[in-house]
């Protein structure tokens, strides 16, 4: 098309003026993506970019790989019907059948496996009226920094908008520990706490229905859950009838160096929540729990596209290529060498307060050097830099001082070092800026 208003700018001024002022990473990244192949985003002004965001973590083979645009193709091609409630399908057995294959053997055993609404936050919410029917109890134990979703009850299980039937509890971190120990014994202390509430007849904390954990915290700010202090949190669960619940929307299929982020600890949840890069880049969510929870009524937890056929292609393609390829394993290798090289640069870059992460979901806190407070607006003009530099990285973290890396898993070395190189050179130079 000719004219103005066709190119770049006439679409993101009109994106400016006729979409809602909630609008989030189309403010930070003024970029009109056209093209897209694995790592790589080409813009209509033809600028490509090192897509680091990869759909806020979902694209676990990168865009439009091979193997997920055949699973689409062949349902396409095949005449089958795209939209079909719940019933039964081919596709969809073939997607349940993967999924059963990757989930921890224990659980897989005897599961259940229940197809939500299509957005992670849905099957939160499906996790949370699961729990609480299978109970009887209200209440939910959730932890500080968490994010589970933006509907009612995922949303006050998340940090940042508590419901009042559910018991904050703190989530382990070094940086910023709130006993002021940090590591193994910051956890522990947690742990205690933890115990002590629940014990305790007077904590004012009644019986929950269950736990709600993400294995490493990602919008949080990339904060890797210790093993021992998971295992702690799945004995005293265990030992106080309260469900476990998993949200591994964020850390599941391979994205933190294992298939599932509980994996590290060797720990069974009783309920996993999936999404994003299930539905191999389309819109997919389910819970997997184990099948003595399945006291649900017939149509108690219901949902129109529950049978997003292309999705379950798409996922089932995805989990078999990462499980043949070994792609957690190699995403646990290729994150330790790029976290180890950032650790390196935070050597020469005292804004770096800390490098975190686990495979390929990796963070760097940035901070006032002074004072170590959180350094949002520095945090903000890496980004900036990054993009300059072609690089799409997403922030986070409870300040949004935290730089955020989710490659896919498929990133090859030279493109590892890419990465790294840009945002080498974007961190000091937006230092440089000094913004306040
Ligand atoms: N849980 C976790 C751990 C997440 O990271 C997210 C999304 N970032 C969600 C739930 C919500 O998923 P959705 O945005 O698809 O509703």
């Amino acid at each position: 098309m000719a004219g103005a208003g066709c190119g770049t700018e006439g679409i993101l001024r009109r994106q400016a003026q006729r979409e809602s002022a909630a609008r989030t990473y189309a403010r930070s990244l003024p970029v009109v993506p056209v093209r897209a192949r694995g790592l790589t985003i080409e813009g209509a002004d033809g600028r490509r970019y090192l897509d680091c965001l990869s759909g806020a973590g979902t694209l676990a083979l990168g865009h439009n790989h091979p193997v997920v645009l055949e699973a689409i193709r062949g349902v396409l091609d095949s005449g089958a019907p795209l939209h079909v409630l719940d019933l039964a399908t081919p596709v969809k057995d073939a997607f349940t059948t993967e999924l059963f294959a990757n989930l921890p053997p224990a659980l897989a055993a005897d599961a259940r496996v229940q197809f939500c609404g299509p957005a992670g936050t849905d099957a939160v919410e499906a996790a949370l009226t699961l729990v609480r029917t299978a109970t009887g109890r209200r209440g939910l134990l959730a932890f500080t920094g968490a994010y589970h979703g933006m509907t009612a009850g995922a949303l006050g299980a998340s940090g940042g908008a508590p419901d009042v039937r559910v018991t904050r509890l703190p989530y382990p971190q070094d940086l910023r520990c709130p006993f002021g120990v940090g590591g193994p014994e910051g956890a522990e202390l947690g742990a205690r706490w933890t115990e002590s509430l629940l014990d305790d007849p007077k904590s004012g904390v009644p019986a929950p229905a269950a736990m709600i954990v993400e294995p490493t915290q990602g919008e949080g700010g990339v904060l890797p859950a210790p093993d021992a202090w998971l295992r702690r949190m799945r004995e005293i669960t265990a030992a106080r009838g309260i469900a476990l619940i998993a949200d591994e929307v964020q850390t599941g299929v391979g994205r933190t160096g294992a298939f599932w982020g509980v994996d590290h600890a060797g720990v069974v949840p009783d309920v996993m929540v999936l999404s994003k890069a299930i539905g191999g880049s389309l819109p997919l969510a389910v819970i997997v729990y184990r099948a003595e929870l399945d006291v649900w009524a017939p149509g108690a937890h219901a949902g129109t596209f529950r049978g997003n056929q292309l999705a379950m292609a798409a996922g089932a393609a995805t989990l078999a290529y990462v499980r043949e390829n070994r792609l957690a394993e190699r995403a646990a290798l290729l994150g330790d060498r790029m976290t180890t090289a950032l650790r390196g640069l935070a050597a020469d870059q005292p804004c770096i307060a800390e490098v975190r992460g686990r495979g390929l979901m990796i963070g760097v806190e940035l901070a006032d050097p002074e004072t170590g407070a959180a350094a949002p607006a520095l945090a903000a003009a890496v980004r900036e830099e990054c993009l300059d530099r072609g690089l799409i990285v997403e922030l986070g973290g409870r300040h949004s001082a935290v730089v955020r890396l989710l490659p896919p898993l498929t990133l090859t070395d030279e493109q590892a070092s890419a990465v790294l190189d840009r945002l080498a050179d974007a961190i000091p130079a937006a230092a440089a800026r000094r913004p306040r």
